[in-house]
């Protein structure tokens, strides 16, 4: 079990707090501003500044807050780990806070539907306003809510949308190309589409929520024009890290949610979103309805929920 001590101001100590407001501990230790729990960590921090991580999870979640060991570790602390360059993908410190480009996709494990990837830039001047909004992770919120968010920011940040329909992605699919790679070419074209759009202004950063290691993004990339390496970086659940990417993640999900109503209407009854039963007997009943011929435009058809709708079918089991 690790520990990592990192010493934070009063501000970040304050969005902490409500970052982990469902995960709250109702005892606090004594000179401690709040104390939580997430499944892999404890999260203490102390009216110092001093915020400690105990746990399976503590250099990540350290990571996740972005900021530079404590030199004033106390004795008890100095055995602790301080948080190294990698656990937090080489964020430059102070990311949060910065004018930054983010991207995020939907619909990787979705069955029906399509992949949509969305890049948006939010300047700092606009952070206060987005959190207004209500604008945060995304996962948080319920579909209602996110398209609602969703209506309103697309006017006030500039975004770029990508959606990999599911004809070209069984296409790209069956050639060979790993779902991996399909994602790495959908960022890099959105993010080059917003700094395009937002140019000749300059982002301070920009930050993909990582779905794979940079190395391997950048292989993806091979031939491509690519944003440059220096500029780009990358961290897991990076809707915490910048709004950028929760508001990138909130469009994403908005086109994807309005694709699944499309898809929905053209079948006739309402699609299932994720890969659980409920769409193996989705798709089953669209192979009755409308032959086979027509999922591939559906579904992601390397997926095992189409053979299982097709066992569905011909056993007549639905
Ligand atoms: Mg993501």
């Amino acid at each position: 079990m690790g520990n990592v001590v990192i010493k934070l101001g009063i501000n970040e100590i304050t969005e902490m707090k409500k970052y982990y407001s469902k995960q709250l501990l109702e005892k606090n230790p004594p000179g401690s501003v709040f104390s939580a729990k997430t499944p892999g960590c404890v999260i203490t921090a102390y009216n110092s500044g001093k915020v400690l991580f105990q746990g399976n999870d503590s250099e990540k979640e350290a990571g996740r807050w972005g900021s530079v060991a404590s030199s004033a570790m106390t004795a008890a602390a100095s055995k602790t780990k301080k948080v190294p360059t990698s656990a937090k993908g080489d964020l430059p410190p102070g990311i949060s806070q910065m004018s930054a480009i983010g991207s995020d996709e939907v619909g990787t494990g979705d069955f029906f539907g399509p992949i949509t990837v969305v890049a948006a830039y939010v300047k700092k001047e606009h952070i206060p306003l987005l959190k207004e909004l209500g604008v945060r992770d995304s996962k948080d919120l319920n579909d209602d809510k996110i398209i609602a968010i969703a209506k309103v920011i697309k006017d006030v940040v500039p975004f770029s949308l990508m959606t990999l329909k599911n004809d070209k992605y069984n296409k790209l699919q069956q050639s060979g190309m790993s779902q991996g790679k399909m994602k790495a070419i959908l960022h890099n074209q959105a993010i080059l589409n917003v700094l395009e759009k937002i140019a000749p202004e300059q982002p301070e950063a920009i930050l993909i929520d990582q779905f794979v290691q940079s190395s391997t993004y950048f292989q993806h990339l091979k031939g491509q024009k690519a944003v440059a390496k220096e500029k780009v970086c990358f961290s897991t659940k990076a809707e915490g890290i910048h709004l950028a990417v929760a508001a990138a993640s909130i469009l994403a999900r908005y086109a994807f949610v309005q694709y699944i109503d499309k898809l929905s209407e053209a079948a006739g009854f309402k699609i299932p979103k994720g890969a659980g039963a409920q769409v193996d007997v989705a798709a089953a009943k669209l192979i009755v309805s409308k032959g086979r011929d027509i999922l591939p435009s559906f579904v992601k058809l390397h997926f095992a929920n189409t053979d299982k709708a097709l066992a569905l079918v011909n056993k007549r089991k639905f």
